[in-house]
């Protein structure tokens, strides 16, 4: 059995390999651990090796770890589909969501969040085609939609993030990741706080690294399967 330090060593080790071979700078990837369906154990470990940013898609058991862990400085990221009537709980407890689909719950997440807190930090979620997931917006929609959510106080519009289809080549990988970073560089300019592209998972991160990716949300390769 290797353990969660292992693991997070050997994914930086290749993290940076993957750095030097696509000539992206170094540190220019950041790694988010996606801790959905593992214990507080897990986290507790992760953390202990130096990874502060964690990644959940179901709200109540994020709500539950975020509540056992509040003594420690962790930064939690909503990446799951989001039914408007979780946005309260969302804004309230996690600093990042990069799941955002649709106006309605960009407007109310803004709305519930405290004033006084920082901005929740959020990338707009794109449907790249074939994806298997239902969320997401079409890629022709996403210039609007950005347009909303930077217009809205109490969110910071960092970027976009996609899911694409599980295709084993990484050529293939490659093509898709490709569609969504051109996206990306095209409305980079037009948004002051604009600098995440969010993709890249256990499966396809090396492709994802190669097309420009800023933070790969790995999962599996951490900690192992999900119960
Ligand atoms: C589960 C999940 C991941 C992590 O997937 P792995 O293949 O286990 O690395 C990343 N992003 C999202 C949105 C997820 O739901």
């Amino acid at each position: 059995m290797t353990t969660i330090a292992e693991n997070i060593e050997q994914l930086r080790g290749r993290l940076q390999r993957f750095e030097r071979q696509y000539e992206r700078s170094a540190g220019s990837v950041k790694l988010l651990a996606v801790s959905k369906r593992h214990p507080v154990e897990s986290i507790i470990a992760a953390n202990e090796a130096g990874i502060e940013d964690f990644g959940e898609n179901y709200l109540q058991e994020a709500l539950d770890k975020i509540q056992h862990l509040s003594s420690r400085r962790l930064i939690w990221h909503f990446i799951g589909p989001i039914q408007s009537n979780k946005t309260k709980a969302i804004a309230k407890n996690f600093q990042w969501v990069h799941s955002i689909d649709r106006l309605k719950v960009a407007q109310r997440l803004s709305d519930q969040r405290e004033p006084s807190a920082a901005k929740l930090n959020v990338c707009v979620q794109i449907k790249l085609s074939q994806e298997p997931s239902k969320t997401g917006i079409e890629l022709g929609e996403a210039e609007a939609l950005c347009d909303s959510v930077e217009a809205l106080p109490n969110l910071k519009l960092r970027g976009l993030m996609a899911i694409p289809a599980a295709l084993l080549d990484l050529e293939s990988q490659r093509r898709s990741f490709q569609t969504l970073a051109q996206e990306y560089s095209r409305l980079k300019p037009r948004y002051a706080q604009f600098d995440t592209l969010s993709m890249g998972m256990s499966n396809d991160f090396e492709a994802a690294i190669a097309e420009g990716s800023t933070l790969i949300r790995i999962g599996t390769t951490l900690f192992g399967t999900r119960s």
